[in-house]
């Protein structure tokens, strides 16, 4: 059973996913507003969170960015009804690992929700130590370093990183680091993983400044590829 935070103003939409989660054996305290959803997560440890972005009192980015703050380990999904891609681009910056756009199927929430809840096991234990270059990913430790400076990175980050890792030097679809690091039935557009490369590529080289660590080639059309080693300057 996992503990679940709803933030959401909406009585349909609140009552709809409260009961259809609590009835697939989950715990679940559904928040109304900003300001309940921030109280709610400074006094628990939720695993995983659905916020609606267009609430009555705050910004559900704002939300977004605290609630990443007091629930470091929790997964964050966000709910728009705005077509708007911008929307989607701020709130996965702000914290978020995923996003559903309204109006969504229960079953395709409950599928997302179960995805990110079993934490997909991205990389054998075999290869739990990968050193590419000055990098070092420590996958049971779940710690990344670039030369000694060891990187802060996010649950959806670590685990990308780690799937780039452990075939650096060999190109990986965008398919296949969605289906992995994501959801095996993935259909929604693909801006999160482009996203969190960009967060990965600016975190990596934010700690790289003596040593450069290796970099994310994109590969148009097909993925991207870590490299073994450091392109020359
Ligand atoms: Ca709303």
């Amino acid at each position: 059973m996992a503990e679940l935070l709803v933030v959401e103003d909406d009585e349909t939409i609140g009552t709809a996913l409260t009961t259809g989660l609590r009835a697939h054996g989950h715990a679940v305290s559904w928040q109304r507003t900003g300001h309940g959803a921030l109280d709610a997560a400074a006094g628990r440890v939720f695993d995983l969170a659905l916020l609606d972005l267009g609430l009555p009192d705050l910004d559900g980015v704002e939300v977004c960015r605290r609630l990443r703050l007091c629930l470091p380990g929790a997964v964050l999904v966000i709910l728009t009804a705005r077509s708007d891609e911008m929307d989607v681009v701020v709130g996965l910056e702000a914290g978020a690992d995923d996003y559903l756009t309204k109006p969504f199927r229960f079953g395709e929430l409950l599928a997302r929700v179960r995805a990110h809840l079993r934490r997909s096991a991205v990389v054998p234990p075999s290869q739990s130590l990968l050193t590419i270059g000055t990098l070092t990913v420590d996958v049971a430790a779940r710690r990344v370093t670039v030369g000694e400076q060891e990187v802060a990175l996010r649950t959806k980050e670590f685990e990308l990183l780690a799937r780039l890792a452990v075939e650096a030097g060999t190109a990986v679809s965008r398919e296949t680091l969605m289906a992995d690091v994501w959801d095996a039935h993935w259909y929604g557009s693909t801006k999160t993983l482009d996203v969190h490369v960009a967060a990965l590529r600016r975190k990596l080289s934010a700690a790289g400044t003596d040593q450069a660590p290796p970099p994310i080639t994109t590969l148009r059309g097909h993925g991207y590829r870590m490299e073994l080693s450091e392109s020359p300057a």
